[in-house]
């Protein structure tokens, strides 16, 4: 757990968050669709 919480902190790098439309799924920037339910409906939000 606490290596986890270093995970996120450390992420500082400017990507943005991406989920699902569809199931609201967390998805990889590099993911084409939703792992989850196969929806092609992403949204994508500047954090
Ligand atoms: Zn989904």
């Amino acid at each position: 757990m606490i290596r986890r919480l270093k995970r996120v902190l450390a992420a500082d790098d400017p990507r943005p968050f991406r989920e699902c439309r569809d199931c609201g799924t967390n998805v990889e920037t590099t993911a084409v669709g939703c792992p989850v339910c196969g929806s092609g409906e992403i949204a994508t939000y500047e954090v």
